[in-house]
């Protein structure tokens, strides 16, 4: 069983040394934002280690939107900590990765050792660069079935070329002695034991050391949410060249595919406006006139049973109630090859939108 350390010891030398000791030996921490890695970086800068962040971004983190501070989670606990910190955004060739992970997925789309890898790979270069001679990680022992098991950190470790340079002071005690450890130069008496999925440590330790304000539990990653997933495996499947720039359509709106053109009706006023800005040449954007209702945006639309079927959508979600309506339909082509047109609800086509929903 987990037991809470004691902290008296941990804290011995709480004053993070980084700016007395320039020429401390220097560790990269992986803050992902979430208080995990946080804490493991206070745990190294308390031994007196020179810690610098490096946080990868992309457009599945989900901790700026979970904070009430609408601030990037890495970014907060960097300054909470008073260590440097630099983002890396992950960029198309993730995407390859996610869509075809070598070692599989967690429970949805989640491709979590695939993952580890690739950013520890980026991570290696930027050791080089700023001279660090280990990397720190939030990771414990048994937290995640997929990646954080012990053959799973090994084999994430062995991919990455990274043996024994990957320190995890939340659960450093039950894993073999990283180099760092057998060096001297970091105390593994003063590291943790933390086993499994419980975080009331964790929370007691973010607690002790000022850290709480802001907690999202793993970082946060939409790729672990069902939902998210199933509308990314539909953009795979529809698009040979997947890129980063397009997964924003994906965090936002109601998602239809028919007769193979994307469909995403506005929820709310925010996402309406978002919808209507990210509108490209070839798109099309309706809403139904005088009615407050969404904004639909139709991807390249080709046919025009494609542009009725969004009308519909647009109806569906709108305050209009029985009779005709006037469906605007616009882009931004001089020459709009579409036109307004007016409809009804179709119950017909209504009972079957579920079939159509991504
Ligand atoms: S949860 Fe997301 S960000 Fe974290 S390792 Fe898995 S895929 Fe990567």
């Amino acid at each position: 069983m987990n037991e809470i350390p004691d902290l008296r010891l941990i804290q011995e030398s709480s004053e993070n040394s980084l700016d007395k000791n320039p020429s401390a030996p220097k560790a990269i921490v992986l803050l992902s934002g979430g208080l995990d890695s946080a804490i493991a970086a206070k745990l190294v800068i308390d031994q007196g280690i020179n810690v610098v962040a490096l946080n990868f971004h992309s457009p599945f983190c989900t901790c700026s939107s979970n904070s009430k501070y609408n601030q990037c989670g890495a970014v907060y606990f960097a300054s909470r900590l008073r260590i440097p910190i630099k983002t890396i955004s992950k960029g198309d060739d993730y995407l390859e990765i996610v869509k075809n992970p070598k070692f599989g997925y967690g429970k949805n789309m989640n491709p979590c050792i695939d993952c580890r890898i690739h950013i520890l790979e980026k991570t290696k270069a930027y050791m080089k660069e700023i001279g660090a001679k280990f990397v720190v990680t939030g990771e414990v022992l048994g937290q995640r079935p997929k990646s954080q098991m012990l053959h799973a950190l090994q084999t994430i470790e062995r991919a990455a070329n990274m043996e024994g340079k990957i320190l995890r002071p939340l659960s450093a005690k039950l894993l073999p002695p990283t180099d760092i450890e057998k060096e001297g130069i970091v105390d593994r008496e003063k590291l943790l034991a933390i086993h499994g999925r419980r975080r009331n440590i964790q929370v007691e330790l973010g607690k002790n050391y000022e850290l709480i304000q802001q907690y999202c539990a793993g970082g946060g990653c939409r790729l672990t949410d069902k939902n998210f997933a199933r509308k990314l495996r539909d953009y795979f499947d529809n698009n040979p060249v997947p890129q980063m720039k397009h997964m924003k359509y994906l965090k936002i709106g109601r998602h239809f595919r028919y007769e193979g053109a994307k469909i995403i009706v506005g929820k709310d006023e925010q996402e309406n406006k978002m919808l209507e800005t990210w509108a490209q040449k070839s798109d099309v954007i309706l809403s139904v006139k005088n009615i407050k209702g969404p904004s639909t945006l139709v991807q390249a639309p080709k046919t025009d049973a494609q542009i009725k079927f969004a009308a519909q959508l647009t109806l569906r979600y709108s305050d209009a109630i029985s009779g005709d309506y006037i469906v605007e339909v616009r882009n931004s082509r001089i020459n709009n090859q579409w036109t307004d047109i007016t409809i009804q609800q179709d119950p017909e086509i209504m009972q079957k939108i579920e079939e159509y929903r991504v």
